[in-house]
């Protein structure tokens, strides 16, 4: 189904860092999942984008403000955010786990985080999540404001451990990051497209249409499996 663009371009905001969904290649090029996804559907529907990777939270407020028109950026669809905008069909099926530096035997629950601080990226499932269950298992939180800050933190050992979504921290591994998962993940985040509620409603049905023709042709397989070896 052909559905006409409103604008002659439309402005993405996304995250700064979020590999393998965006992130700032060795050429200095932004690629990954939703960049791929995005430009492959702009290009079958027939309309213009700009991407703005600007991190995850200022890509959140940019869209409230009415500065961007759509946003991705591995953004889970979640009731809370559903009241202030519109996603698009999910696109990607994730999770959110807890990560350690390479050989801490010390963690294996989320019982083990009593006494010890936990950093996640603001704005976050992952912040929430642990905001959520703070008082439960008696960690203190450090928020951060983009992943390489998060991921360093853990190295250097200002943080005793992080969560961030599944995919990203399994990326991470597969890039030689120092990391491992000692407790099993949070399951059910699914990533969509958004826009700010009620407006641009064109493009969620331009996504939608296209994700259905590159799921059809098995190109949205392609561009996943270009990025994630093993389909995690
Ligand atoms: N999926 C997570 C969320 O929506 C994290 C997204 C991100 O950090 N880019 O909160």
């Amino acid at each position: 189904k052909k559905i006409e663009p409103k604008k002659d371009l439309y402005v993405i905001a996304s995250d700064s860092a979020f590999a393998p969904f965006e992130f700032k290649d060795s050429d200095g090029k932004y690629k990954g999942i939703d960049v791929d996804l995005v430009n492959r559907i702009a290009e079958l529907q027939g309309f213009n984008v700009k991407f703005n990777f600007i991190g995850f939270s200022s890509a959140v407020q940019s869209l409230d403000a009415g500065q961007a028109d759509g946003m991705i950026a591995g953004m889970t669809i979640t009731d809370e955010r559903e009241k202030n905008f519109d996603f698009s069909d999910p696109y990607f099926q994730s999770g959110i786990q807890i990560a350690v530096k390479k050989g801490n035997d010390s963690i294996h629950s989320y019982e083990d985080l009593k006494g010890k601080t936990v950093g996640a990226k603001v704005g976050t499932e992952s912040a929430d999540f642990l905001a959520d269950h703070e008082e439960e298992y008696g960690y203190s939180i450090k928020y951060f404001d983009a992943a390489d800050q998060l991921y360093e933190g853990l190295k250097t050992g200002a943080i005793d451990a992080m969560m961030d979504d599944y995919p990203v921290i399994g990326y991470a591994i597969s890039q030689g990051q120092e990391l491992e998962t000692p407790i099993e993940r949070e399951t059910g985040g699914k990533y969509g497209f958004a826009v700010k509620k009620g407006q641009n409603p064109e493009l969620v049905e331009m996504f939608n249409e296209g994700l259905k023709e590159l799921k059809r042709t098995g190109e949205y397989d392609e561009i996943v499996n270009n990025y994630v070896k093993d389909g995690s």
